[in-house]
């Protein structure tokens, strides 16, 4: 079989979810039994989102072999259950330092160099060893942004090339677009949708599938003008509505036909999608037997995709214990500005603190995590907030005073967490974290030894700084147990505290590797804990976790 590719644009606004379609539509393909993978492009000049702050971005998402790249890789890797490699992400940065690099090299020699053919060649090259490095029979395109950006011409015109190298049967354009409902008259507007599916026509390329973006599942009509604007048949109008999970989405996709359609439509053998466990999956999601409310307390709280890839974690170890989790975001800042309202977090069944960079909002999290260990409210820390949980333990329980990492305070008396030895002499911002999935050994007999049930495990990472070897032994006789380390045993992954109902932190990003149906053991632990406790059981049962995390039946029949 000849591979086949699928291109997806979006029109009218971004952020319609066009990375979830894309996702969707990958999934439907694979409960078909093929074997698919996903390429996000980013039309923007930096090399890869992680010279961006998650303000202008949202979250960076890090991939296994360390790639700094978009959340929708994160969306693909949740939905498909691949590891993507880094590759999968192409940006305009990364193609124009090809080209120039090539050009200074001398390898255009005597040549003009241009747009097209030289970069749009240039993606197309990117896009096909992308795809042949996969061995995938499908391989969907995303291209980020909105039709009509300047930015993302290049790319538009790349892969309505590949239209007329790849041959019409192997190649598909989906067209993702908002369509919005009137407050006043609760009318489906469609002419935003059919400007930009006219604005990508410009551009030369003709949609063959529309999905409509809408709260509702779309009328007739609307359905009507959008196949007679968008000209194409009224079977190949999909709409993505609003449901509550997003995990759904290829689901309600489906019902609408679209897999088959696009099954017809690229000349792949019609088979019956397998959809058995994905739908278990969304039911143990929407009928929960359990609720919990968790602060997650953090500095980018006002925006939500900052955190995805710890919202969906927390949301797939929900889905394995059948408990709605609930997360409030509470910005750090707050908490120092009114140190009383630290009291608040007294109503959470839980006190997460997530990742971060910088000073601002640091001691609002030391305050929340002094306040859990106090208390003794299960914990979880992740990344900045497993160092700065080594800052509260060294403070106020070794007595270290003034103690802190040297990110926030260069100068401080007790620099407990510090910068690593080879990260000191770093000039260049971009993509020199320790960064990606390294081998981590869990102590037996630990929490984080039971949870992941093995010795020998591989966490995502992103950071610089990390647990001066120099206070080990203060911290270890004090009762912090570093429970995972490095192979050489130099840097410290995991701590817990033992004397605690649940209090455990990771300086790698456990939610990395969290998916539907495989959430991570570390955030599964933490979300059992907090039921626990809730439910005014003793203790949890270090042998419990693991069995759930590969199954849904325990909690099921306890109910
Ligand atoms: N700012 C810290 C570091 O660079 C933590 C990073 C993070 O939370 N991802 O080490």
């Amino acid at each position: 079989m000849r591979r086949k590719f699928i291109f997806v644009t979006g029109g009218v606004l971004s952020s319609v979810g066009k990375g979830i379609v894309t996702s969707s539509i990958g999934k439907m393909l694979q409960v078909r039994g093929y074997k698919v993978t996903a390429i996000k492009i980013d039309p923007y000049v930096n090399v890869d989102s992680g010279t961006m702050n998650p303000y202008m971005h949202g979250e960076v998402f890090v991939t296994e072999d360390g790639g700094e790249t978009d959340l929708d890789i994160g969306w693909y890797e949740r939905f498909l259950d691949v590891d993507l490699p880094r590759e999968n992400n192409i940006t305009t940065g990364q193609v124009y330092l090809a080209v120039i690099e090539r050009e200074r090299r001398g390898d255009y020699l005597g040549k003009c160099v241009q747009i097209i053919p030289h970069v749009t060649d240039e993606i197309k090259a990117r896009i096909r060893r992308v795809a042949k490095k996969s061995g995938a029979d499908i391989v969907l395109v995303e291209v980020g942004g909105t039709v009509g950006d300047i930015e993302g011409l290049p790319f538009l015109e790349a892969i309505r090339q590949m239209r007329l190298e790849e041959g019409f049967r192997n190649t598909l354009y989906v067209h993702v677009a908002l369509v919005p409902i009137l407050d006043v008259t609760g009318e489906m507007k469609t002419k935003p949708l059919q400007h930009s599916v006219q604005e990508l026509r410009r551009i030369g390329i003709q949609p063959d599938i529309i999905v409509a973006r809408c709260t509702k599942m779309i009328n007739d009509e609307a359905k009507y003008k959008i196949a007679l604007f968008g000209t194409i048949p009224e079977e190949a109008v999909f709409c993505s509505y609003t449901v509550p999970l997003v995990y759904q989405v290829p689901l309600i996709l489906d019902e609408q036909g679209m897999g088959d359609y696009i099954c017809k439509r690229l000349g792949l053998e019609a088979r019956e999608p397998d959809w058995g466990s994905w739908r278990k999956l969304v039911d143990a999601y929407l009928n929960p037997l359990y609720e919990l409310r968790i602060a997650l307390v953090g500095k980018y709280a006002e925006l939500a995709d900052a955190y995805i890839s710890m919202n969906e974690a927390f949301k797939h170890s929900g889905m394995a214990l059948r408990t709605k989790v609930d997360i409030d975001y509470i910005r750090a800042e707050e908490l120092e500005e009114s140190p009383g309202d630290v009291e608040r977090l007294k109503d959470y069944d839980g006190i997460f603190v997530p990742y971060g960079f910088g000073p601002r909002g640091a001691e609002g999290k030391i305050m929340a995590i002094q306040f859990a260990r106090e208390n003794d409210i299960p914990f979880l820390g992740i990344c900045y907030g497993f160092q700065l949980a080594v800052v509260e333990f060294a403070r106020h329980v070794c007595g270290l005073k003034g103690a802190h990492t040297t990110e926030v305070d260069p100068d401080t008396p007790h620099p407990v967490v510090g910068l690593m030895p080879e990260q000191r002499n770093v000039a260049h911002k971009g993509g020199t974290m320790r960064l990606g999935a390294h081998d981590i050994i869990l102590k037996k007999g630990t929490r984080a030894y039971m949870l992941y049930g093995r010795e020998r495990i591989r966490e995502r990472h992103r950071h610089r700084w990390e647990v001066n070897p120099d206070y080990i032994p203060l911290l270890q006789a004090r009762g912090l147990v570093f429970s995972g380390t490095s192979p050489d045993g130099r840097r410290m992954e995991v701590l817990e505290l033992p004397s605690h109902y649940f209090f455990m932190a990771s300086q790698f990003h456990a939610e990395f590797k969290s998916r539907p149906g495989k959430p991570s053991p570390l955030y599964t632990g933490f979300v059992k804990a907090c039921l626990d406790r809730r439910l005014g059981r003793p203790r949890p049962e270090l042998e419990v976790v693991p069995r759930l995390c590969y199954g849904l039946r325990a909690e099921v029949k306890a109910a």
